[in-house]
């Protein structure tokens, strides 16, 4: 687990005012990196949140405000995405945040000397359009809250809601990286191939139980070369940081599909993320332990279990999801919280997913994305999916206006946020991922 330093001291503020606000998704203790376009050229550029504004890594190093030992890690984000810093480990990650971290400070020589270069490093987040963090590669998604692996059980198989196979192996499927996209941009609802249960034959047309999962990204640092597994213990190493992932999934077309192979394309039209990754060091102060497994369930085999998983592997990460229909927008209605859930929820750790995956040789490439999948709590307030809410359109919400919603509606946007908390440390937040329905 990356140590606490200075760059976590909770008494830090910045010269970017906006940074300061209670709050502030992104205080100084964040520093998370992103792509955005540069207005100017027109190309992507990489840049560090902080508070409404981006510290423009390249323009900075040119000024020399980052130089010195962070100067190879600066350098490696000259281009239009992150996989060169990511290819680079933690010891250049974490290089690069101590001298963005000095840079960006009220109290540092280093910050009165970026302060008078301000114009010429920084840009408004308002000012510019965010891209994808990296060219992604691949995306695997796991299946690893053990609620809402209960929750959809229930509903497919009532008395037997659990795979056998649930708490022995991480489970998940190869999704598409092609169609991962920003938040922002619009999600189409996808046609398809679907059978309703009282059909004799099947159809093909729109989905008409298209719905959201609420779940965190996580993106491959350092790769492995195929043949050669990650170790429990290394796991870490190859993590950069995690964002928010919202994984669309029109269930009418899953249902219909999944079997025996698995999902296909009920989710691979598109799926969301946010644009700020949040780094591993970043959120050191929020890190818990691997979910507490009740008595009687089994203990992992050896390669995925280790003393430091259980003690550290979590992550106290809440996430919150709202909807607000076009009527909502149109009236000036404030977006309805549908959930608020949390890693913590999680029954594997990122850690164990990651060995998992590499486990059989496969070997994974900087700026891979891999998914948690659906993150529900226990209780009907935490649920990850409107699946789940709605019992599979059983029991339609109500919204403000007075519409229902079985499954999620043309003109819907769904907003997601996260964030950490904890006695001690500056909160720090992902920024939101969100994105509004049009029609098929
Ligand atoms: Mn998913």
């Amino acid at each position: 687990m990356p140590k606490l330093n200075e760059t976590h001291d909770a008494s830090l503020t910045s010269w970017v005012d906006s940074a300061n606000e209670p709050g502030a998704d992104f205080p100084v203790q964040n520093l998370p990196f992103g792509v955005y376009t540069d207005p100017q050229t027109g190309k992507g550029k990489v840049g560090i949140a902080i508070g409404d504004m981006i510290l423009d890594v390249t323009a900075a190093r040119a000024k020399g405000v980052i130089g010195g030992v962070a100067d190879d890690a600066a350098g490696a984000c000259a281009g239009d995405t992150l996989n060169g810093l990511m290819a680079m480990g933690g010891r250049h990650w974490s290089v690069l945040r101590a001298a963005a971290s000095k840079a960006l400070r009220y109290d540092t020589e280093e910050g009165e000397a970026a302060e008078a270069l301000a114009g010429e490093i920084l840009v408004a987040q308002a000012d510019v359009t965010m891209r994808l963090p990296a060219q992604i590669g691949d995306y695997t998604d796991f299946y690893a809250s053990i609620f809402h692996a209960t929750n959809v059980g229930m509903m497919l198989r009532p008395d037997n809601p659990l795979m056998p196979n649930y708490k022995h192996i991480p489970i998940a499927y190869h999704g598409r990286a092609s169609s991962i996209v920003v938040s922002g941009e619009s999600c189409k609802r996808p046609v398809g191939q679907t059978k309703a249960p009282d059909a004799d034959v099947p159809s093909f047309g729109p989905s008409m139980a298209f719905d959201y999962e609420t779940e965190i990204a996580f993106y491959v640092g350092p790769g492995n070369p195929l043949g050669q597994p990650v170790s429990i213990d290394e796991a870490e190493d190859h993590i950069f940081g995690l964002s928010i992932l919202n994984d669309w999934s029109a269930r009418d077309i899953q249902a219909w599909e999944y079997q025996p192979l698995g999902p296909f394309l009920a989710k691979s039209f598109a799926s969301h993320v946010s644009p700020w990754v949040v780094t591993m060091e970043a959120l050191a102060p929020f890190r818990s332990g691997a979910y507490q497994r009740p008595d009687g369930d089994p203990t992992p085999l050896p390669y995925l279990s280790s003393d430091a998983n259980e003690a550290e592997g979590g992550f106290d990460v809440q996430i919150e999801v709202s909807i607000a229909s076009e009527k909502m927008r149109d009236e000036g209605a404030a977006p309805e919280v549908l959930a608020v859930t949390n890693m913590q929820n999680l029954y594997w750790t990122i850690f164990q997913m990651l060995t998992h995956h590499t486990s059989n040789g496969c070997n994974l490439r900087p700026g891979d994305m891999m998914g948690t999948g659906t993150i529900s709590g226990q209780t009907d307030d935490a649920l990850g999916s409107i699946l789940e809410i709605t019992k599979r359109g059983t029991n339609p919400i109500t919204l403000p206006t007075g519409e229902e919603r079985k499954f999620l509606g043309d003109g819907d946007e769904l907003i997601m946020r996260a964030w950490c908390e904890r006695d001690g440390a500056r909160g720090i937040g992902f920024g939101e991922c969100r994105a509004v329905i049009e029609g098929a």
